[in-house]
């Protein structure tokens, strides 16, 4: 190995989202000038995450464990689940603090055109939840997107089949608008606002 190792960094920090060839020079000259210890200490809580996080047995979203602490919590409403694309969304929702019940996340959206269907959106192990008896409504929310429209009219006739109330929840956002980027406050509106599906 030579000097070869520090474009090797520079390349490797490329995979991070927005970062291109300057800052990720950057980035590499400040943790060999200045912080090794935070370097190491990144390097290992990042092999540490990618080894041990996977998908929540229940819920789909990232844990160490088999479930995660959302839906390990005895304080949550085991009779609300909201269906949401990603685990990002889970954390909007979270932040915004407006939802008391438990998750269900797709990791993605119905999109036939990328050869993505109901099989790749768990939505077997959703069909199960639906058929727990606990159950008094299912959230919608889905992006504001084709796709995410496309799968909320799906989740909606897979509740109706279980006899469910299904409520969709009000986007203050421009169709298109992803959850993700929507603010607490529009957020919260978004959850209190929001309207049943109907058949
Ligand atoms: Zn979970």
């Amino acid at each position: 190995m030579n000097d070869d190792l520090l474009f090797r960094l520079i390349d490797s920090l490329r995979v991070l989202p927005g970062v291109g060839p300057r800052s990720a020079q950057r980035m590499a000259l400040h943790l060999l000038e200045r912080d090794r210890a935070g370097g190491r200490k990144l390097a290992a809580d990042l092999t540490l995450a990618l080894d041990r996080i996977g998908h929540c047995a229940t819920c789909r979203n990232f844990t160490a464990q088999e479930l995660c602490a959302l839906c390990r919590n005895p304080r949550r409403d085991d009779g609300l689940l909201c269906v949401v694309e990603t685990p990002a969304d889970v954390l909007a929702i979270e932040q915004a603090g407006v939802f008391t019940g438990r998750y269900f996340v797709l990791l993605g959206r119905l999109s036939p055109l990328d050869g993505i269907g109901p099989e790749d959106l768990g939505l077997d192990l959703l069909e199960k939840r639906l058929a727990d008896g606990n159950l008094r409504e299912l959230v919608v929310a889905t992006n504001a997107t084709v796709e995410g429209e496309a799968t909320a009219w799906y989740l909606n006739e897979m509740a109706h089949r279980h006899g469910l109330l299904v409520s969709r929840i009000a986007h203050g956002v421009p169709l298109g608008g992803e959850l993700e980027q929507i603010d607490r406050s529009t957020l919260s509106l978004a959850f209190t606002q929001r309207q049943p599906l109907g058949k």
